[in-house]
Order: structure tokens, then C-alpha cells, then sequence
């Protein structure tokens, strides 16, 4: 079992604040130290992995690539993605 999933089980016994604590703390280690994601590339239609939280490139085929499946649960929003070609996501918008 990874700390996540042992996570996921601690917290059906929680029963003080206390336990919420610590099982909060917890769960930001495992949420900072997750760094990257797999993200599937329109362009070369592979699941590539890239860092998590800032666009970068497609490992495969160099084009910009953004790691929206992680948008979602996204520490400071917990807006969805709303992803478009135009102005990208809330998350990582199109400069300039
Ligand atoms: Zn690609
Ligand atoms: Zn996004």
C-alpha cells in the first residue's frame, strides 16, 4: 500500500480534529512530493509524463503540453479544468 492509499483508509477512522491534523499533514507531503503526471499528447497520441505542475514539453514530440489532469486537484482551486485551445486553463492561461 503507497502513503496515499493508506491515506484513503486512515480517513474513514478518523474521529477528533487531532487525527484530521495529522492525516492533513500527511497528505500535503504526499501531494507536494507527487511532481509529475502522465498526460496524454493530442499531438503524438502517447501518454507521456511531464512535471505536474508547470507547462513543459512532450518528451515524444516536443510539442507544449499542459498537465491539466492535475487541475483538477489543484492544492489553492478546486475548479476544473476548463481547457480550451484559445486561452488554455484557469490554471496555466495563455500570456500575452
Ligand atoms: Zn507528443
Ligand atoms: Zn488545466
Amino acid at each position: 500500500m503507497n502513503k496515499l492509499e493508506r491515506l484513503k483508509h486512515d480517513i474513514m477512522s478518523v474521529h477528533t480534529f487531532e487525527q484530521l491534523k495529522e492525516l492533513l499533514v500527511d497528505l500535503i507531503e504526499v501531494v507536494d512530493g507527487e511532481n509529475t503526471t502522465y498526460e496524454y499528447c493530442s499531438c503524438c497520441e502517447r501518454e507521456v509524463e511531464i512535471p505536474a505542475d508547470t507547462p513543459s514539453r512532450c518528451p515524444n514530440c516536443d510539442q507544449p503540453i499542459l498537465p491539466c489532469s492535475t487541475c483538477w486537484d489543484d492544492i489553492d482551486g478546486i475548479t476544473r479544468c476548463d481547457w480550451s485551445k484559445e486561452k488554455r486553463c484557469w490554471r496555466f492561461p495563455k500570456e500575452g
